[in-house]
């Protein structure tokens, strides 16, 4: 069992606050949450990983994915920037998207074009309820709120469960994703589109979610992601 929401850090963030599970609270009296950043005991992410992840420069990568237009990360998947994404997804600790979604914001403008919609890549309905949340959307969400530009959350689906793709080569990720992802095109239907996910490994994901994309009448499909593994 790893950590839990911090109540307080949860408080401060108020806009990606959740409800925190009873049985979470249950398991902090035997389990102290820990700092996903330093280990630091009863928080869940500390003052002092707060500080290092706001202070941390962007490092803007271009990552070459094949059909899609451009994909760009904010850094790469290490340090505290890894921390902080692993602790968006497993840690139960969405108040991250808050500072996760800044530094996407300031990586929009190093894009050749600007977008009129933000798309989480989307999880599985059962990924889902075993999460409780979509990290890709929560981060969506934070996009949204400091550039005004729409989140369009029903326009592209997960039908198929794909699983974990932690160690599937390359080619065997390109393959598990393939028409795994539905979009309704009356919701995108001539829009630029940027997909948003937490980390871009071998960009088999974005791919296929770009294709489903561009098949239902997207006029251009980019991707941004936390970090680049
Ligand atoms: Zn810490």
């Amino acid at each position: 069992m790893k950590t839990r929401l911090n109540t307080h850090s949860a408080r401060n963030t108020g806009l990606f606050a959740s409800v925190r599970p009873v049985w979470l609270a249950a398991l902090d009296l035997v389990f102290p949450p820990r700092c996903q950043g330093c280990g630091r005991v009863d928080t869940l992410w500390c003052a002092a990983c707060a500080a290092d992840l706001a202070h941390l420069p962007l490092a803007v990568h271009t990552v070459p994915v094949a059909d899609l237009e451009q994909v760009l990360a904010t850094g790469t998947h290490e340090g505290i920037l890894q921390a902080a994404v692993q602790s968006l997804k497993y840690a139960h600790n969405p108040a991250l998207a808050g500072p996760l979604g800044q530094r996407l914001a300031h990586t929009l403008p190093h894009f050749s074009r600007t977008f009129d919609m933000y798309i989480p890549v989307p999880l599985h309905a059962a990924r889902l309820a075993e999460r409780g949340y979509n990290q890709a959307q929560s981060l969506c969400a934070a996009l949204t709120d400091l550039t005004g530009i729409p989140t369009g959350s029903e326009a592209l689906q997960r039908h198929r469960d794909t699983g974990h793709q932690v160690g599937l080569n390359r080619q065997e990720r390109l393959m598990n994703v393939v028409d795994a992802f539905t979009a309704h095109p009356p919701l995108i239907d001539g829009k630029r589109l940027l997909l948003v996910d937490d980390v871009c490994t071998t960009g088999a994901t974005l791919r296929a979610c770009a294709a489903a994309l561009r098949d239902s009448g997207a006029a251009a499909v980019a991707a941004l992601t936390v970090t680049v593994a």
